[in-house]
């Protein structure tokens, strides 16, 4: 196939690919090499788990670190326990 991608090229569209910017003659290319080349299927796969990652750990380290204890609980604590018979 004259008009066919090399793996470089099609890793090259890649990004551009998932952000939905290939022209329609570039699509038709990259999904004919994805069609005949299983090596970029995989790693078209691992690309977009890479993205996915990247994406879901973000948020996680937004979430609010616990501090520490605060020390009229821990005197509370202690003292309801006091209090036990
Ligand atoms: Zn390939």
């Amino acid at each position: 196939m004259q008009n066919s991608l090399t793996c470089r090229e099609f890793v090259e569209f890649l990004a551009d690919y998932l952000e939905g910017r290939l022209s329609e003659d570039q699509l038709a290319r990259f999904n004919g090499h994805l069609a005949a080349c299983p090596s970029c299927v995989s790693y078209t796969r691992s690309y977009q788990d890479t993205v996915r990652l990247g994406k879901s750990v973000l948020p996680r380290r937004e979430e609010p670190v616990p501090g520490d204890v605060p020390e009229d609980l821990v005197q509370a604590i202690l003292a309801a326990r006091d209090r036990r018979p």
